[in-house]
């Protein structure tokens, strides 16, 4: 958390402006120029859609960004009145609450600012004060109760005058407004705010908690940070005069597929519903969180294989009997059995590695992390139909593992080194095989190294992101943003 200290930051070599990685970025910018500078839509969809203006965006962020701006400004046209009846004048910037502590509070600070993203409105007489969210689709994940409590909260701080506000969405896919989020007059604001808004605004504030991640790329807190331990040359790469950008296995597993699905992946952009969520996916998607929720919820009890599963979404049909057997297979390595008292268990921990020779934040998850006698274990699940696990037989076809692998056997985590190891358990219908991978073995870190720089090279030096197209673009999730993608018929 900033708490009004500046590190000395040496950034680095100067770069090359990055490509815009915030796909409603530009949507805002757009609309800002439309509702504030009175500009034509017309022109401004011409300038979004040739890249003329608005930064340095990928052809297919601005084909995504033109249809979000195009469906926002026919949802409410400027100048115009709404369903309601009400016209509305914009509010930009948004609003932001301050509050400032003379002296300073018990935690030392003496200045807060607040501020909602989002568009803000207020009705041409003062009475309402709307805020509009806009979000990729309304398949996005539900606002929580105290993020609307403080957004109504900062929106009913603007302004003596207003009698009503209101929080609301924005789904930019469909062109439609969602539901009204929350309505009511300030004093139910206050009342809204105080009951759940500003206890999870002070846990935030409290929090010391690490959360490593996307945010780590423009901290600059980074240096000596606990949550993001440096591994210079975890990626087998030296060149620093990229753009500081994360990467993850899966990042590297969309590049080699095609470069653009990666950078329209990694943007967030909608994705077809039917093949991102393929019966296969979502069987081991469904494995994965039913052994995430049960070892959290007994860990000291080891799975049984006649347990009722804890599904958080039941596989489809077929899939549901091919998962209920591997279950069972799960039961007979589960990593719970045989731990001794006082291990220690992290559960899909998000962890994350700063390596500063190719300035790039490594991201990874593994399945579990679990300590043997002092030393770390990685466990990583996959679930196949096969007969057999053959299919996982070279680290190639194991991107994760071999990960893995180099991270522990750099000792990143921490702990003793002697019964570190990496095991992948690989759950079939009728079987399951559980296979250990020692980290600090030589051959096979060479092996490891060998499989994530050939993965991750061509990425690293990759400003662009230009499609690819050929026979990926028939189960490319994000075609339809896709300015080169083969006719489906053809691909
Ligand atoms: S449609 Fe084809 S070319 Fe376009 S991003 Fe997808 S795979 Fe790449
Ligand atoms: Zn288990």
């Amino acid at each position: 958390m900033r708490r009004g200290i500046w590190p000395e930051f040496d950034p680095g070599p100067v770069k090359k402006p990055e490509l815009v990685d915030f796909a409603l970025q530009p949507v805002m910018e757009a609309l800002d120029s439309v509702e504030r500078d009175g500009e034509l839509p017309a022109d401004v969809l011409a300038d979004l859609g040739s890249g003329g203006r608005f930064g340095p965006i990928h052809r297919g962020v601005r084909r995504w960004a033109v249809h979000a701006t195009r469906n926002y400004l026919a949802a409410y046209p400027p100048g115009g009145t709404d369903s309601d009846g009400i016209s509305w004048a914009p509010v930009i910037p948004g609003w932001m609450y301050r509050r400032r502590f003379i002296p300073p509070d018990r935690r030392g600070i003496g200045n807060y600012r607040i501020r909602v993203w989002g568009r803000c409105y207020r009705s041409l007489d003062g009475r309402v004060h709307e805020i509009r969210v806009p979000t990729y689709s309304s398949a996005g994940r539900e606002r929580t109760k105290a993020e609307e409590a403080v957004a109504a909260f900062i929106v009913a701080s603007a302004g003596a005058d207003v009698e009503t506000v209101r929080v609301r969405e924005f789904y930019c896919l469909e062109g439609k407004a969602g539901h009204l989020l929350y309505e009511g007059s300030p004093a139910e604001v206050v009342d809204f705010h105080r009951e759940v808004g500003a206890p999870a605004l002070a846990s935030v504030v409290n929090s010391t908690e690490y959360r490593p991640g996307d945010p780590c790329v423009k901290c600059r807190y980074r240096v000596g940070c606990r949550g993001l331990p440096a591994a210079p040359g975890l990626l087998g790469i030296e060149d620093r005069r990229r753009p500081r950008r994360t990467w993850s296995v899966s990042n590297g597993r969309y590049y080699r597929a095609c470069p653009a699905k990666d950078h329209l992946r990694r943007s967030r952009l909608p994705t077809a519903w039917k093949l991102e969520r393929s019966a296969a996916a979502e069987r081991g998607r469904s494995i994965h969180d039913h052994l995430h929720v049960r070892h959290r919820h007994w860990p000291g009890v080891p799975c049984a294989p006649d347990e009722e599963p804890m599904w958080t979404s039941e596989p489809d049909g077929a899939e549901l009997d091919a998962a209920l057997l591997m279950l069972r297979q799960h039961a007979e390595v589960c990593p719970l059995r045989g731990l001794p008292t006082g291990a220690e268990i992290r559960y899909e921990p998000s962890l994350a590695f700063d390596d500063t020779n190719a300035d790039v934040v490594v991201k990874v998850e593994p399945d579990l992390l679990y300590t043997d006698r002092g030393s770390w274990v990685w466990r990583e699940v996959k679930t196949t139909r096969a007969a057999s696990s053959r299919g996982f037989d070279s680290l190639e076809s194991l991107p994760q593992i071999a990960l893995a692998v180099l991270v522990l056997g750099r000792q990143l985590l921490g702990g003793d080194r002697r019964q570190s190891r990496v095991e992948l358990e690989v759950l079939r219908p009728n079987g399951v095989d559980l296979r250990q991978f020692d980290p600090f073995s030589r051959e096979l870190q060479q092996e490891a190294r060998d499989v994530i720089r050939r993965l991750v090279t061509d990425w690293h030096r990759d400003e662009e992101f230009a499609p690819r197209p050929g026979p990926e673009c028939a189960r490319c999730e994000v075609r339809r943003w896709c300015p080169d993608a083969l006719p489906e018929e053809s691909a």
